[in-house]
């Protein structure tokens, strides 16, 4: 979303907002303070959300030399986001790991998988196809070497995730492509972070935690930045949930604001809002939460009073190898249990599952055949 800041800058209503915009004008992104007691920030990008999109979006702005504000509801030390906590397994297609094992990939074998899972068929799927052309010649192009070059490493046995039923136009990867990054999700975000970081040094990027967007700022049906509530500090370990207790309030400026908040999966009622009962049946009586608290979902309905607009919110993913955590950090903390080879898995009535529903093959239609027994 772009935005003329300097239509920000003639905007100024009273003698006091003049001289805040004469202070942004000699200074692009320092804070102007004390406008009716909150702050007010000025930058060329405003990235809301600091996991790894917000971290990757912020650092190739200010490799191009723009301002960057970075504003997250948590604390710093849940930097980052869900990827910390995550595998780090990229999609790669047709790299030396692949060829190393003698699996033989292409963009076209991948696109067709890709289209088979997408199974794009509506108007709305005009952008989403289009992302995936696009995300399939990186994948198969300079992803890679762009990570490589930024110090990233990958364990050399690709793992196959969500095979699918074994239909050559049917759902899921036909070979191998799951890569695992050595040092798995912390060393994903390692040179994001980093970038970010030298960035900040060099006075192009600004870090605000615990600064919660609820509003985007809309002026001429455009979006020139975004409002919300300085939350107080809090001292809870990476992944706890955090207070929501009020300390101030920000406003932000920028030429381009990014959404870079996440989903929904710690939401389990905006989950079920949406959830395929159609395709799936109804949701299960209990589910656990593979993510924190953070990932609440709660900038989709911003973004959409601003006239951003949801689409696709029933194609949703969920994993079903998910037990709850003895140890958690955040509420109904579950982790999932990758599968060994040839697992035995069976209903609770102790009926082994029929093709594709295994784990590891088909994870919708795993979901479809437990709920089905009525044992969730
Ligand atoms: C256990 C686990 C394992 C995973 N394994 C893999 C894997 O192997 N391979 C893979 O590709 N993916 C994996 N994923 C998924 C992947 O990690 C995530 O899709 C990805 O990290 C999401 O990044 P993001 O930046 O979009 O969102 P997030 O990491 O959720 O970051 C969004 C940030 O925005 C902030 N935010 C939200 N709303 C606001 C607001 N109103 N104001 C200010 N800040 C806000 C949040 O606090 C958060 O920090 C895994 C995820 C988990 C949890």
């Amino acid at each position: 979303m772009r935005c003329e800041r300097s239509s920000f800058r003639h905007s100024a209503k009273n003698p006091g907002d003049e001289k805040v915009a004469l202070l942004l004008r000699r200074a692009p992104r320092r804070l102007a303070t004390n406008l009716g007691g909150n702050a007010l920030i000025e930058c060329d990008v405003l990235v809301i959300g600091a996991g790894l999109a917000g971290l990757v979006a912020a650092a190739e702005a200010a490799d191009r030399g723009r301002t960057v504000c970075i504003v997250e509801q948590e604390g710093e030390q849940s930097l980052g986001g869900q990827a910390f906590w995550s595998l780090g397994g990229l999609f790669f297609v047709d790299s030396p790991e692949q060829r190393l094992m003698g699996i033989r990939d292409s963009i076209s074998l991948a696109r067709q998988d890709w289209m088979g899972s997408a199974a794009f068929d509506r108007p709305e799927d005009y952008w989403p196809r289009r992302w995936a052309e696009a995300y399939l010649e990186f994948a198969s192009g300079e992803k890679r070497s762009w990570l490589h070059q930024q110090g990233m490493r990958w364990f050399p046995v690709v793992g196959w995730a969500e095979r699918g039923g074994g239909l050559a136009h049917g759902h899921g990867n036909s070979v191998p492509r799951f890569h695992v990054t050595w040092g798995t999700g912390p060393a994903v975000l390692a040179p994001f972070i980093r970038r970010v970081r030298e960035a900040e040094a060099k006075g192009l990027v600004t870090l605000l935690f615990r600064h919660q967007v609820d509003d985007l700022v809309v002026q001429d049906g455009v979006v020139c930045g975004a409002r919300g509530t300085v939350l107080q500090s809090d001292t809870g370990v990476r992944g706890q949930e955090t207070n929501r207790i009020f300390a101030a309030l920000f406003e932000i400026r920028a030429g381009a604001t990014i959404v870079t908040s996440g989903g929904i999966g710690g939401n389990h009622d905006a989950v079920r809002r949406r959830w395929p009962v159609d395709r799936l049946g109804q949701p299960p009586a209990d589910m656990v939460a593979g993510v924190p608290a953070h990932v609440d979902g709660r900038m989709i309905e911003i973004t959409e009073r601003a006239g951003g607009r949801e689409i696709n919110s029933d194609r949703m993913w969920h994993y079903t190898e998910g037990l709850k955590n003895w140890d958690p950090i955040w509420r109904n903390h579950g982790i999932r249990i990758l599968p060994g080879p040839s697992a035995f898995w069976c209903d609770a009535w102790g009926n082994r599952f029929a093709a594709p529903a295994m784990p590891g093959f088909d994870t919708l239609a795993t979901l479809k055949a437990i709920c089905a027994t009525g044992q969730d």
